[in-house]
This record gives C-alpha cells, structure tokens and sequence, in this order.
C-alpha cells in the first residue's frame, strides 16, 4: 500500500540553488489515514524575487511583502510533514530548499523521501519526459493553480490517485518500496550524510577511525550507489561490517563514467582499501608475452611492459592462475602440448598427452617450431592492440547537466590526466606526464574507446617518452 501519512509537498522559490536561494511559497496536502488536509502559505524570502521568476509563478514581491518569513512558519511545516513521508517532484529540490531553511535556523529536518519523478521513470520506463506537465497530460490530471506550490502539491496526489486507478496496485507497490529502501544509516555516519553526496558520476571512499579509506567505489550516481550499500535488501556480510566500521564518506564528481573508472583504477592501486577485493584484483593483471622463438610464454606485471611495443603480448588476464587457465583451455582446444606451454616440467609426454589431447610436441610427433606457431595462432585473439593514433588524443566527457567537461588525455593506452578547464588542459599538453603502462586502464579504454568521441593531435604535439 501507498505510504501514510503522506506529504505532498511543493515550494515555490526565488532560484534553483536551495543554499542561496530562499522559498516564497509552500503547499503541503497531508494525507493521514486516507484523509486529506491541505496548508499553503506566501513565505517573504527576505531577498528579490527574479522577474522571471515572478513571471513564471506569479508570485511577486508585493504578495510576499506582508508574508511570514520562514522562520514564522517553521514550526506549522514541520508539523505538518512530521511522520510522513515526504513525496515531491524532482523531489531532492524541495527537500533540499526545506533543508536549508530549516537549517538558517538551526533546525535538522530529515525525512524519507519518495521523488514522483522517479516513481514515473520506474512506472512508464519508455516515456521520454517526466516533468509535471507531461505527468498532467498523460494521465488527464486537472492543474488549476499550476506553478502554485498547492497547486502543485494537488497535482502531485491526483497523479497517485491515477496511478492506482491505472496500474495493478502491486506493481506500484514495488516501485515505492525500491525508492523508498533507501537506508537505515550506518550507526557511526552523521544523520543526512547521504543528502550532502550527489547523483552525480564519481567516486567514493569509505573511511573508519583510520585516515586509509575502507573502501573505494565508483558510479554514474554516487548517491544512488552509496545508498545500496545500506539498503537492507542487498547487504552481504561485507557490506555489514562495512556499515559497522564507517565513520565518514568522501567523495569526487567526475562528468561521466570514465573519468569515474579512471579515478577509481588509480585510488585503488596507490590505497588498497581493505574491503576492495574485487577491484584489488585488477593490480594482479597480467599479461603473457611470447616470443617468436621456441619457449613457454612469460607471465609479465604490467610495470615491466614498454607501451609503445605491444607486439608479442597477450591479455590482459586478472591474474597468473587466469593466465594458466586461458593455456589449459587453448590447450584442449588446439591440441597443445602442456610441457611446452610451460604449465608443467620438462620430462616426458605431458598430461595432456596421456590423455590424447597434445598433439606430441613433447614426444618428437610434432616439431617444437611447428607447435610454436599453431601455439601463436591460438592466441592471437588475446594480442594486445596497438596504440590506434599517432600521439596523443583527447576524450571529453560532459555531464548530464551540462555543468561540468572534463577531458582525459592519453597516449600508448598510458593515461596521462584529467583536467577541468582549458587552460590546465594546454598545460598538460605541453608538458605531458610519463606514464607507466596499466593493464587496467588499457583494459577500460579498450572497451570504451570504439563508443567515445577522440580528439587527435598533431605528433609534434607528443613528445616521446
Ligand atoms: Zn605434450
């Protein structure tokens, strides 16, 4: 069933940013045991009011001269949203806006919070748009005093009386339940520290008592992500004794997701946060390096490998026991000889010939050359690619929103940094960074590049190593 008590909850404000701008307008209809109870009041935000603003609202300075300042109604909204949860659309704008208000006062104000916004996009996943507006449309809501915070706030109930009128009830259900499992908090976190993190790409890092990070994570939605560690649905014993020990959250916005990946492949090699054993593999890569004469591959950490001359190296695999398992399956595959893949000692026919599956290189049936090449044939398919481009190149990654670019720069699948700005980014450009060679970072790249937007540069813009 639909939560209750149940806020429905809509301001009206002087701007978009909740720690500058200030509220003019607040509309509640409180639904408590089915019953429906609406309150709105004018707020005089103590500051001018944009006349674009007022022209979208209709509410001008004149109207919230003689108004309560928030501070008069503090108390009426916070008894009025007490206890429920509190639904909104686009709803961590109101809930931040009240937030901050409440806070100008010294007042915490938390509640748990249900977006409608989010509601729709899980409800209609196919539909493009899911502003008020289309919410109205779509489900023939009536909007008398649109752009008015009760106004809204009515439409906002009228849209889950529809749904329900609409929808089976249990689907509806569901969908509630999954935004709303957000999280009891871990004992140890302050109240609200998941409003200050954003849902935004990045990454995070846990911290106990200790200054080395727990944990390093990444993701498109730092908050979203974050918040499934402590929703009780999906916590594995890690994430239990995480919660127990985390004290303290920090965390980076990137633009996208790569820069996210490339941040997160380098805090978790310099840091090896001791819940990352996932991601600590990824400092295990290896690659096998083959040469064109006769002899068992070498297994090579990625610190020894000279990126410009990948020729002759395969990979990358998670780890030395991978590596051996991907020769076990090219083995039986190709009929290749155990022994001279070096996966056991030198004497007498190897295992996989006892069992008729080498084709006896260790036993004379085959030339030891002749094995070498048919050995080099199956594992082109691992070769490590070359470096595509001349020199240097660029992939710009832009936000969502809109308001951050941040540019990767690379060169022999080495990254070479991320920068913010234009003029950081000359800087780098001409004095570009030795890199070492990374299994990992050529791993991501490999994968993302043929889908990203490269920018080249001219070769006398890349200086060799
Ligand atoms: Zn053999």
């Amino acid at each position: 069933m639909f939560p209750d008590p149940v806020a429905f909850v809509d301001l009206e404000t002087t701007g978009m940013t909740a720690s500058g701008d200030r509220v003019t307008e607040v509309g509640i209809v409180r639904i408590d045991g089915g019953r429906a109870t609406e309150w709105s009041s004018l707020v005089n935000p103590e500051c001018s009011i944009p006349p674009a603003i007022q022209a979208l609202t209709g509410i001008t300075h004149s109207m919230v001269a003689s108004a309560p300042t928030f501070a008069d109604i503090a108390s009426e909204v916070a008894t009025r949203i007490a206890g429920c949860v509190f639904v909104a659309h686009n709803a961590r704008f109101d809930y931040g806006f009240l937030k901050h208000e409440f806070g100008r006062l010294g007042q915490a104000f938390t509640a748990k919070v249900l977006c409608t916004v989010k509601l729709s996009r899980r409800l209609f996943a196919d539909a493009a748009r899911h502003n008020l507006d289309t919410l109205i449309e779509r489900h023939g809501l009536s909007s008398d005093d649109r752009h008015r915070a009760l106004g809204d706030a009515r439409i906002l109930w009228a849209f889950i009386q529809a749904l329900y009128r609409d929808r089976p009830a249990d689907e509806i259900d569901a969908a509630v339940g999954r935004i709303l499992r957000t999280p009891s908090l871990p004992p140890h976190l302050p109240a609200g520290a998941l409003d200050a993190i954003p849902e935004s790409p990045g990454i995070y890092r846990f911290y106990g008592l200790n200054p080395m990070p727990l944990y390093v994570g990444k993701s498109i939605n730092l908050r979203e992500r974050v918040a499934s560690h402590f929703s009780s649905d999906y916590r594995s014993a890690n994430d239990l004794r995480l919660s127990s020990e985390l004290v303290r959250i920090e965390f980076e916005e990137t633009a996208g997701e790569l820069g996210a990946l490339l941040r997160e492949s380098q805090l978790v090699k310099s840091l090896f946060p001791a819940y990352n054993q996932r991601l600590r593999r990824r400092t295990d890569l290896i690659a096998l390096g083959v040469m064109a004469e006769p002899s068992p591959p070498d297994y090579l950490r990625a610190d020894v490998i000279e990126p410009r001359d990948l020729h002759g190296l395969y990979g990358p695999f998670s780890s030395r026991r991978a590596a051996r398992e991907t020769l076990r399956d090219l083995s039986a595959q190709a009929a290749l000889c155990w022994r001279l893949l070096g996966l056991e000692p030198r004497t007498g026919p190897c295992f996989a010939r006892q069992i008729k599956k080498c084709a006896g290189a260790c036993v004379g049936a085959e030339t030891i050359e002749a094995h070498h090449e048919r050995f080099r044939q199956a594992l082109a398919p691992y070769a490590l690619r070359r470096w595509p481009y001349a020199g240097i190149i660029s992939v710009q990654e832009t936000s969502l929103t809109g308001e951050r670019t941040d540019v990767h720069l690379f060169r022999d699948w080495c990254w070479l940094g991320s920068v913010d700005d234009a003029s950081s980014l000359h800087a780098l450009l001409d004095a570009p960074p030795r890199a070492a060679f990374d299994l990992d970072i050529y791993r991501i790249l490999c994968k993302r590049l043929p889908r990203l937007r490269v920018h080249t540069y001219p070769r006398d813009l890349s200086p060799a190593h």
